[in-house]
């Protein structure tokens, strides 16, 4: 059983049929669509220019030749470990022999008076895309609350859409949380550029209006006028039902190395987890397509008896106009940040070093630089300084 049909739930069933499980597999999602792929909510479904269907993940068809019972818009509600047993919201029990839990993550929610106007948005299911893209039209103003890679991709979206577009970000830069200060600042300038209106240093504090939102009010007293708001302010993992269930919960669900939570019977895959990486010597949650599939990979293994060890180095991507921004490793802790050409050129890299070893690296329309660092940060290359931003020289030679 599995539950949560996002990206992990769909390819952990997936993955048990390949490594030649013949029973039966059942996956239970609250949404009501097939599973389908979340990046291009904020970007080209957003944008009306991919239609659902090519969103997603495996048709209809797939989930009945591989006899896999997607059981759509329904949501469960309690599990009992020791009875192997899940409850649906309908009421339904449900027997199990090993559970998946993949119920990935929800947008953190801003508590904030207004928030519940109409016009305020959040932005993680195609439903909610299709209510904001209701009030897309040529001229409206979005203001955007948080300025991470959601926030800028909807704004990217929809100022090329012809929206009068304001990001408003809590923090002194775009991306804080992910990028350095040199990559913040290029993003910033390409979004000013394009025309979006961005202000840092800037807490939102209410939403006002009468039953719609007009107006968003900052904690210093700033007002900015909206038709539509969506706010982008981070994700949390959703735990509430294992955590419920007795399984050790702490900044998400905690697993072992083999997809194992602390009841030998669960597994868990995706963004709700909580998991070792040996590779940065610390537990980890990540919010990334990749991290979901290649969890959800090992886990069914796991599940079958097999002893998959699931620890890759992440790998991320976002696209902001022409920008294709791909992310691989995790930068956290650097001390220091070496750029590998020309920000103008709109082509460069960013290389992220701790005592001289390669952790992490952004790359900027540059896919050669993103595939030599996925192999240098998983050998822990320690990385010429001298050469590293000599564009002239591969980054592979650099070591
Ligand atoms: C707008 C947007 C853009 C993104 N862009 C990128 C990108 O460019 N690159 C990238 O790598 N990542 C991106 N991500 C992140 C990526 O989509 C997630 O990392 C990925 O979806 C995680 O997959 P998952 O299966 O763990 O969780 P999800 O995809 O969140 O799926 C979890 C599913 O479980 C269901 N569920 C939860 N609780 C229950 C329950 N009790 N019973 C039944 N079902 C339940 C939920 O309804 C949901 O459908 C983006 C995310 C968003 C929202």
């Amino acid at each position: 059983m599995i539950v949560g049909s996002g990206h992990a739930g769909a390819q952990g069933a997936e993955s048990l049929r390949r490594e030649g499980y013949a029973g039966r597999i059942v996956l239970i999602g609250a949404e009501p669509h097939l599973p389908y792929q979340r990046p291009p909510l904020s970007k080209k479904l957003l944008a009306g220019e991919l239609t659902f269907e090519r969103a997603l993940i495996k048709s209809a068809a797939y989930y009945e030749q591989a006899r896999i019972e997607l059981r759509r818009g329904e949501r469960v509600r309690a599990i009992e470990c020791r009875q192997r047993r899940v409850t649906l919201e309908s009421g339904a029990t449900l027997v199990y022999d090993r559970l998946l839990l993949c119920p990935g993550s929800e947008a953190r929610r801003l508590n904030v008076p207004g928030v519940d106007l109409g016009g305020v948005f959040y932005l993680r299911t195609i439903d909610e895309v299709e209510s904001i893209r209701a009030r897309c039209r040529p001229g409206a103003r979005l203001v955007v609350v948080g300025g991470g890679y959601i926030g800028l991709e909807i704004a990217a979206t929809c100022v090329k859409l012809g929206l009068d577009v304001t990001v408003l970000e809590m923090m002194d830069r775009v991306m804080n949380r992910v990028v350095a200060p040199e990559v913040s600042t290029f993003f910033a300038a390409e979004h000013s550029g394009h025309g979006v209106k961005l202000h840092c240093n800037t807490a939102v504090a209410a939403f006002e209006g009468d039953a719609e939102v007009r107006q968003v009010v900052c904690s210093d007293g700033r007002r900015f006028t909206a038709d539509v708001v969506v706010i982008g302010v981070g994700i949390v993992a959703v735990t509430d039902v294992a955590a419920a269930a007795g399984i050790t919960c702490d900044n998400g669900i905690v697993v072992d190395e083999y997809c194992r939570t602390s009841d030998p019977d669960v597994f868990a895959a995706g963004d709700c987890t909580d998991h070792p990486s040996r590779r940065y010597g610390r537990r980890v949650r990540l919010e990334s397509v990749d991290n979901a599939f290649e969890q959800a990979r090992s886990a069914a293994a796991n599940m079958l008896g097999k002893s998959v060890v699931h620890d890759k180095v992440p790998w991320f991507w976002s696209d902001q106009f022409d920008l294709k921004l791909l992310i691989v490793g995790l930068s956290h802790g650097y001390d220091r940040c070496l750029l590998r050409g020309d920000p103008q050129t709109h082509s460069f890299s960013a290389c992220y070093l701790r005592e001289g070893e390669l952790i992490a690296l952004d790359a900027v329309n540059n896919p050669k630089d993103y595939m030599a660092a996925r192999k240098l940060i998983t050998e822990r290359a320690r990385p010429d300084l001298s050469r590293l931003p000599d564009v002239s020289v591969a980054l592979r030679d650099c070591v």
